[in-house]
């Protein structure tokens, strides 16, 4: 498993604005923000990408979720948006696991 900027942010090695940390998961916001809240949603475990989760991931997958829409609560934010990119071709660059929130202002449909 390659090492990426999401493991070094997990492990403490790179800085990053944290909003929230447990003992499975990161929440950390964008250096390059989408939107007025863009927050990353990350588990500490090394998972490239979502379609590389296993029906054993099922608990920390739901904790993802748990936590995005607490950090979004934490935003202020009634409506908001959950982005999984997977794959190169659907816009990930980065090959880690990682939820994006977004919100703090109209959000268009469908994505580009
Ligand atoms: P992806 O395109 O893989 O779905 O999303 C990767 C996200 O990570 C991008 O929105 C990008 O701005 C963000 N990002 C890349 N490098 C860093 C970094 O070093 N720190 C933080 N906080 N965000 C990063």
């Amino acid at each position: 498993m390659s090492d990426t900027i999401f493991g070094k942010i997990a492990r403490g090695e790179l800085p990053a604005e944290l909003v929230h940390e447990d003992d499975r998961a990161l929440a950390f916001r964008d250096v390059n923000p989408q939107a007025p809240t863009h927050i990353l949603v990350i588990p500490r475990q090394a998972i490239a990408k979502l379609s590389e989760c296993t029906p054993a991931d099922n608990e920390l997958v739901g904790h993802l979720i748990q936590v995005a829409n607490q950090v979004a609560r934490q935003e202020g934010l009634d409506d908001y948006r959950l982005v999984v990119n997977n794959g190169a071709g659907a816009g990930q660059t980065v090959f880690h696991l990682h939820i994006h929130v977004l919100g703090g202002r109209p959000l268009g449909w469908p994505p580009g």
